[in-house]
C-alpha cells in the first residue's frame, strides 16, 4: 500500500493517578490518543501519524502538545481555543479496584469539529482516518454530523476510514441517540472495530455473529471484533477467520486493551495489507500492554521486532 498518513481525531485527556502517600502523576491518554501511540510505535518511520484535536490556550493544554509532539505524533492540525482547557480524569483505587471520575463536560476537545474547514483540510491530507464513539459522543450533535459527512467524503474517496463504537453509554444524551449515531459512525467506515462486551451489552447482540452481520448490513465492509481474552473474529469482506488472543501470565491494567490492539492492527495492516497477520500481531502488542500499568506502554516494552 502507499498510502502514508494516519490521522486520528478524538479527545486526549489529562489523567491523575495514584503515586502513593496522597500523590497524584499526571500523564496524558484518550481512547484514540492511545490508538494513535500503538500505530505510532509500530509504522514505519516513513508514516506520519497525527492527532486531531482542540485545546485550550492554558498551561496544561501546552504540555499536552509537547508530550504528543515527542510521542513522534504530529500537533499541526490540533487546533487551539482562547479560554478552554483540556478534560481531566483521575483514577482512584480501592481495594484493587479501579475507579474512574471524569472532568470533561466543558472540555476543548467538545469543539473539535466546530470548525469545518479545518476538519475536511485534515482529513483530506490523510489516508487513513481513525475515530470513536467517544469521539463522536462528545460532540454536539450537528458537529458530529460534521464529522461523519467527511467520514463518508474519505471513505467515499477510497480512503481507509476505521471506526470503534467504544460505547460509553453516561457521554450519551439517550440511548437512541447513541445506537443512530453510533450506527451512522459504521456506516460512514471501512473497518469497523468493536468489543463483543459493549456490543452484547448495549446494542444486544446475542453473538459476535450477530455483531458483525448488523455492521456489515449498515455499510461496513471489514469487522474485527475484539473479545478479551478469548481473542478476535474477522470478518473481511465477507471472509471470517478467528485469531486467538496471547496468553498472559499475569494481567497487570487491561487499561487501553482494545485501543492498542487497535492501533497496532491498523500499522501491521497498512504496512502489509494482511489481516490476519495484522490481528497476530496486535493480539502480541495488546497483550504486552496488559502486563503494564497505565495505557501508554513504551515502545521498547512492545517486544516488536523490526518495525
Ligand atoms: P477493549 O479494551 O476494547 O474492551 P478487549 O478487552 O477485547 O478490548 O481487548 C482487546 C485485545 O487485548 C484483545 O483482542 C486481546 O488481544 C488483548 N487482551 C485483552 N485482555 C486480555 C487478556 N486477559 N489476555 C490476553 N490478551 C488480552
Amino acid at each position: 500500500m502507499s498510502a502514508r498518513r494516519f490521522l486520528s481525531i478524538g479527545e486526549c485527556m489529562v489523567e491523575l493517578s495514584q503515586a502513593g502517600d496522597g500523590l497524584l502523576r499526571k500523564g496524558f491518554a484518550g481512547d484514540t490518543f492511545n490508538t494513535a501511540w500503538y500505530a505510532r510505535a509500530c509504522l514505519a518511520a516513513d508514516w506520519s501519524v497525527d492527532y486531531f484535536t482542540a485545546l485550550g490556550d492554558d498551561a496544561m493544554s501546552d504540555e499536552m502538545v509537547a508530550f504528543i509532539d515527542k510521542a513522534g505524533i504530529g500537533t499541526s492540525h490540533i487546533r487551539r481555543i482562547r479560554g478552554k482547557t483540556p478534560g481531566l480524569y483521575m483514577i482512584s483505587l480501592k481495594n484493587g479496584e479501579r475507579s474512574f471520575s471524569y472532568w470533561r463536560d466543558n472540555s476543548a476537545a467538545r469543539s473539535l469539529a466546530a470548525d469545518p474547514d479545518h476538519l475536511r483540510e485534515a482529513v483530506e491530507s490523510a489516508d487513513v482516518v481513525y475515530f470513536s464513539g467517544i469521539t463522536l459522543a462528545i460532540l454536539p450533535q450537528e458537529d458530529a454530523a460534521t464529522l461523519l459527512a467527511e467520514a463518508r467524503r474519505a471513505k467515499a474517496a477510497g480512503k481507509l476510514v476505521a471506526f470503534d463504537p467504544n460505547i460509553r453509554p453516561r457521554l450519551w444524551a439517550s440511548y437512541d441517540v447513541m445506537h443512530a449515531t453510533i450506527s451512522e459512525g459504521a456506516r460512514s467506515s471501512v473497518l469497523v472495530m468493536p468489543s463483543f462486551d459493549d456490543e452484547a451489552a448495549h446494542f444486544g447482540d446475542a453473538s459476535i455473529e450477530a455483531t458483525i452481520q448488523r455492521y456489515r448490513a449498515l455499510g461496513a465492509v471489514d469487522i474485527v471484533v475484539k473479545n478479551g481474552a478469548d481473542g478476535v473474529r474477522l470478518n473481511f469482506s465477507g471472509d471470517e477467520t478467528f485469531v486467538p488472543a496471547k496468553k498472559v501470565e499475569k494481567v497487570i491494567d487491561t487499561t487501553s486493551a482494545g485501543d492498542s490492539f487497535n492501533g497496532a492492527f491498523l500499522a501491521h495492516y497498512l504496512e502489509t495489507g494482511q489481516a490476519t497477520a495484522a490481528a497476530g500481531f496486535a493480539a502480541g502488542v495488546a497483550a504486552r500492554v496488559v502486563s503494564e500499568h497505565g495505557a501508554l506502554v513504551a515502545k521498547e516494552k512492545l517486544g516488536m521486532s523490526g518495525g
